[in-house]
């Protein structure tokens, strides 16, 4: 399957621009029936061309056909119906009761505004997935939009320019494809606001574009996602086994895929023992050129891995075999050191250091020294841990005992906080993000019962 991915043109972009403004002013996207029926089509679109979908992430990153389905086709065409579902009562204008009484009378009420024509830019990893879940969010919330999806994943970005105008009102949402020129052309645009997804550095660029028309963001970021281990009080075996599972979707280029492992001192031994076993359960003969593994998305990140890989001074437990064809064996060190290259920036890779700790708050110190992460994943039975953690870290998510299920959970925000990112999404709260909380109120003649002390006569005729 060969990449045909043309770049849109700075021409293009600027007609994309105009015409989602030139919609939304129309009052197009307004109707709740019009919604519902582009969600739809979205689900549709998605379920109808599954096998191209699936062809189309194979060469890009060799995403296996089930992690495709199971976390990028289902999960968005379930939402996008799901939310067409929801819409009448997500849209309804909120009436205020929680006023006081002689306020009663003003209706105060929240009219759930769309925002505006919305500039949606997505990452390569899963590069269905995070372009349209801000954008069933978008247009349910009446807004237009602009999709950028990521050149990283070329055969994905061509399908999708094909697909959408197809499915899709192709005066309400565009496609934009490109590279670096491409987006920085979209982000001198002014738009009513901004869902970036993808990495902290790339995540400033957009910011400062942002604040020059002061324009509302979203950043969905990474970041080192740790798992502690309370070796005492979990079940180290089920523990290994959810824990390498979820570092090998998509060969870890996951946002929330278990950076690395704290376990205490005396468990280390035993937990990378059990994670061996498991990957000998997973794969008896190895990983690596397994249709169920992916490979590394590009050269320039397999190169970066490969450096990771040499540069560490960490002993090596098991794995480290390479196929010099992008694939990467899940790769696993012990006792890593605090300042080890493993430990420094984000790995989005198979491979997997374990730091040891001595007492929990040793753990917990460890944690909150570093940026806020995406998610933390805690392995334990004992509540009084659980809470520790609840009441000591901080984090976008808090899971426990497992790992990457928060994803399926629609009903739940997900978002980071801090260096991982801001503002939340899924379902009703992507929804929420699009639209403006307009505030409201209706004052009736009678009102003047008590607002009259207010006028300047009045009151000095009473002082
Ligand atoms: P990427 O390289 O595809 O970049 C993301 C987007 O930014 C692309 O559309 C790209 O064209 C654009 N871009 C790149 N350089 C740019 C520049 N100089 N100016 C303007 N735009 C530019 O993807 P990535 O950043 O490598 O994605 C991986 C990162 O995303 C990881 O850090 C991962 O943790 C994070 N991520 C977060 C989430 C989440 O929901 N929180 C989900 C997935 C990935």
């Amino acid at each position: 399957m060969s990449s045909t991915l043309k770049y849109t043109s700075l021409e293009e972009i600027a007609f994309a621009h105009e015409l989602v403004h030139k919609t939304f002013k129309a009052g197009t996207t307004r109707p709740l029936e019009w919604r519902k029926q582009q969600l739809r089509q979205l689900a549709r679109m998605l379920r109808e061309n599954e096998d191209a979908i699936v062809a189309a992430l194979q060469a890009d990153m060799k995403k296996p056909a089930l992690e495709t389905i199971s976390f990028e086709i289902n999960p968005m065409a379930e939402r996008s119906f799901a939310s067409a579902e929801m819409l009448d009562q997500w849209a309804q204008p909120e009436r205020v009761e929680d006023v006081p009484d002689w306020q009663k009378s003003w209706a105060p009420t929240i009219h759930k505004a769309p925002k505006g024509p919305a500039l949606i830019i997505a990452p390569w990893n899963f590069p269905v997935h995070l372009l349209f879940e801000p954008l069933i969010g978008a247009l349910a919330a009446g807004c237009t939009a602009v999709i950028k999806p990521s050149e990283v994943a070329p055969h994905n970005a061509a399908l999708m320019a094909e697909l959408v105008p197809k499915y899709l009102d192709h005066s309400a949402v565009r496609v934009v494809n490109g590279s670096v020129p491409e987006t920085t052309r979209l982000l001198e645009l002014k738009w009513a606001h901004i869902f970036y997804t993808g990495n902290s550095k790339v995540a400033r660029i957009v910011s400062a574009a942002a604040a020059k028309h002061l324009t509302p963001m979203t950043l969905e970021l990474g970041g080192k996602s740790p798992v502690v281990i309370d070796g005492a009080h979990t079940d180290i075996a089920l523990a290994a086994k959810r824990i390498l599972w979820g570092k090998m979707n998509n060969a870890g280029q996951v946002c929330v895929a278990p950076d690395y492992i704290l376990v205490d001192r005396a468990h280390q031994d035993a937990f990378v023992a059990s994670l061996e076993e498991a990957y000998r359960d997973f794969y008896p003969d190895g990983a690596l050129g397994k249709v169920s593994y992916a490979d590394i998305v590009s050269q320039s990140h397999y190169d970066r891995l490969l450096k990771l890989l040499k540069e560490t001074h960490a002993k090596k437990a098991f794995g480290g075999k390479v196929d010099g064809h992008r694939g990467i064996e899940p790769t696993v060190f012990t006792n890593v050191a605090a300042d080890d290259a493993l430990l420094e920036g984000e790995i989005f890779g198979p491979l997997l250091p374990v730091v040891p700790y001595d007492t929990l708050q040793d753990a917990v110190d460890f944690i909150n020294e570093r940026p806020n992460p995406l998610s933390l994943y805690v392995f334990t039975d004992d509540q009084d841990v659980k809470q520790t953690f609840v009441d000591n870290t901080l984090s976008g998510g808090l899971i426990f005992n497992d790992t990457f299920t928060q994803l399926y959970v629609g009903n739940l925000p997900f978002s980071g906080v801090g260096e991982s990112g801001n503002g939340s999404q899924h379902m009703k709260y992507t929804f929420d993000t699009f639209v403006h909380n307009r505030a409201s109120i209706d004052i009736p003649p009678e009102a003047e019962a008590i607002l009259g002390a207010r006028y300047p006569a009045l009151a000095a005729a009473s002082a």
